[in-house]
């Protein structure tokens, strides 16, 4: 494709490259619990990134956004990304969460086995090493165990016109801070009695330097390393380490944890002194996360809305969770095209939701099969069929598959006396500019014949059952001579000899306001209750052989998507994926 336009991001990476930044890094070093050797030592210049998931639900589309990035940088610089899961959470293991991450990212375009360039890593295997790191701290006068209550901590870490105050066990000795890490270690302790506090400054003005936190008691059962330990690393500890272990050079993550990167920078520093990874270590840089209108981009709150069930779950079609979007009928490549538009920046900011369907569009036009649906249907009589064409006559009409690619065949249906069209399509009086069915009007039925509208019947409510139409002779579309009656209407129907049932689930965006939950009002308050409607619908026979996850445009109405789940041979079921035109938040 075109070259994809330079960014901060892209400068960084691009200097060290040409300045050999990690060329040289040392890679003897440290006994890494055997990441490194994952990791391999095979050509250092190489640049690697990382995209840390914590498996505690499902991707949404802002992880979509660093995902692209993460191994999209891998790859335009022949670099290597790194999948690894961020699980030092004692946590229950939620295996189907691992499981959903890694399909996403697969189907995102990316792999991390097949092509040799990625591997796939879980932070809890670093914990050994780790530990070690912790007593190395302590032993060099970096850590210390801090015995104060939570609440005196927290009062003491100051806020930002207060300096800190020192903790009374600042001051331990080494011996004595190295015993309580062990009795801690060790079981001896209870939960919140103790923590490991990394030695800094209790004055700076970075609150993240004061005294940060890298340890704590936690007596749970870990998924991955069982009962073999009771105290569990930091985050803001954990985090830098397994960059390190994993040779990444370019740590990239979202702008929250710029306050965080001089405490990654101090870490790394003193485990490089003495000589725990190897140098130079990887460096953090930080883009603006992404906000997209009308969506939520939490996991927390995601999760609530599956778990409150006000969607059917986490791949329900209206969710921004890539198991969602995919079944809503988003494409990899609509994804990996908004990403690179939207780019990347150091200022936070709301993108147009319109700005992923347009992507989605792009994509989907020149690749989805056309056909005809009727979504509203009523039937609408030919009432002088029989005597031109003869009683239960079908007269066999084609339309192209494609209409800029001729090469993929044609479609083929019947015009017969009975059609389905869209309600909407008739009016008994026309209003200014409507051209369709209207009695005395002529239109020409898409790809068939022209007919003339006579009439409706109308139930007792008024709503209309049945409307009448006469065919206008010698009109077939692409016969000598059809356009010789003109007609300002193109209508499109389903026959109703030929046509094929099916349930179309017509999405619209979940909540009704562009920043759900913005400025502390409850997000479910602004759910938008007209998120789904069901309609039954008659479409063309060529789609009744679509298979699930194909996705068409349903010609005057937009791009539908045979549903992954529910779609079957005999029971179709359409999702609608968006409209043909930008019509979101009008
Ligand atoms: P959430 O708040 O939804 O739980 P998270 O950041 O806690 O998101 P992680 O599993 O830790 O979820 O995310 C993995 C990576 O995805 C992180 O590096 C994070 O920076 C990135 N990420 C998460 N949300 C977004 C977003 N909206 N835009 C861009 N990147 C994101
Ligand atoms: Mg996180
Ligand atoms: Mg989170």
């Amino acid at each position: 494709g075109a070259p994809k336009p330079s960014n901060f991001l892209r400068q960084v990476i691009e200097r060290d490259l040409e300045q050999g930044t990690y060329a040289g890094r040392h890679w003897s070093g440290h006994p890494a619990d055997g990441a490194q050797q994952k990791a391999g030592p095979a050509d250092p210049a190489r640049i690697r990134t990382r995209f840390p998931p914590e498996p505690n639900g499902y991707l949404h589309v802002g992880h979509a956004k660093s995902i692209c990035l993460n191994f999209g940088l891998a790859q335009d610089y022949q670099g290597i990304c790194h999948l690894r899961f961020d699980d030092t959470n004692p946590e229950k293991e939620e295996q189907e969460y691992v499981d959903g991450i890694k399909d996403a990212v697969h189907w995102l375009g990316y792999g991390w086995d097949a092509n040799g360039i990625t591997h796939l890593y879980q932070a809890s295997d670093y914990f050994d090493f780790m530990y070690r790191a912790a007593e190395y701290l302590v032993e060099a006068g970096f850590a210390y165990v801090d015995e104060q209550t939570p609440e005196e901590m927290r009062v003491n870490r100051g806020d930002f016109g207060r300096p800190g105050v020192d903790s009374p066990f600042r001051s331990r000795s080494i011996e004595e801070n190295l015993q309580r890490l062990r009795d801690m270690r060790d079981g001896k302790l209870p939960d919140g009695s103790a923590v490991l506090r990394a030695r800094i400054d209790m004055a700076s003005p970075n609150i993240n330097m004061r005294d940060p936190t890298i340890y704590r008691i936690k007596h749970a059962e870990h998924h991955n390393t069982g009962s073999k330990w009771c105290i569990y690393p930091m985050y803001t500890f954990a985090h830098p380490i397994e960059d390190a272990l994993e040779n990444i050079t370019h740590s990239i993550c979202t702008l929250e944890f710029e306050d965080q990167r001089p405490f990654y920078d101090w870490l790394l520093d003193r485990l490089a002194e003495g000589g725990l990874i190897n140098t130079p270590h990887p460096r953090q840089y930080e883009f603006a996360r992404l906000n997209l209108t009308y969506v939520l981009t939490s996991k927390r709150k995601l999760k609530q809305l599956v778990d409150q069930g006000h969607v059917s779950g986490w791949d329900d079609p209206r969710m921004p969770t890539i198991v969602g979007m995919r079944r809503r009928g988003y494409t990899p490549e609509s994804l990996r095209l908004f990403a690179d538009r939207i780019g990347v920046s150091k200022a936070d900011s709301w993108i147009d939701y319109s700005t992923l369907e347009i992507a989605l569009r792009d994509d989907l036009d020149p690749k989805a099969a056309r056909a005809m649906a009727v979504l509203d249907p009523v039937k609408m009589v030919v009432t002088n069929w029989d005597e031109l064409m003869g009683a239960g006559h079908l007269d066999p009409c084609s339309a192209p598959v494609h209409p800029h690619d001729p090469s993929r065949g044609r479609r083929d249906f019947m015009f017969g006396r009975e059609l389905w069209v869209e309600r909407t399509d008739y009016e008994d009086t026309p209003p200014k500019g409507f051209f369709r069915l209207f009695p005395g009007n002529k239109v020409r039925m898409k790809y068939g014949h022209v007919i003339e509208c006579v009439g409706a019947t109308r139930d007792a409510s008024g709503a209309v059952t049945e409307i009448q139409a006469r065919l206008v002779p010698d009109t077939k579309s692409g016969t000598p001579g059809a356009d010789a009656v003109k007609v300002k209407g193109n209508i499109t129907w389903v026959g109703v000899a030929d046509g094929v049932k099916a349930e179309v689930r017509m999405y619209d965006r979940l909540f009704s306001v562009p920043q759900p939950g913005a400025g502390d009002r409850d997000f479910l308050e602004e759910l938008n209750p007209d998120s789904l409607k069901l309609v039954t619908a008659y479409v063309e026979p060529s789609l009744g052989k679509a298979h699930g996850d194909e996705k068409f445009q349903f010609e005057r109405h937009g791009y539908f998507v045979a549903d992954r789940k529910d779609h079957a041979a005999g029971k179709p079921v359409f999702n609608r994926v968006t409209g043909l035109k930008d019509s979101f938040g009008k």
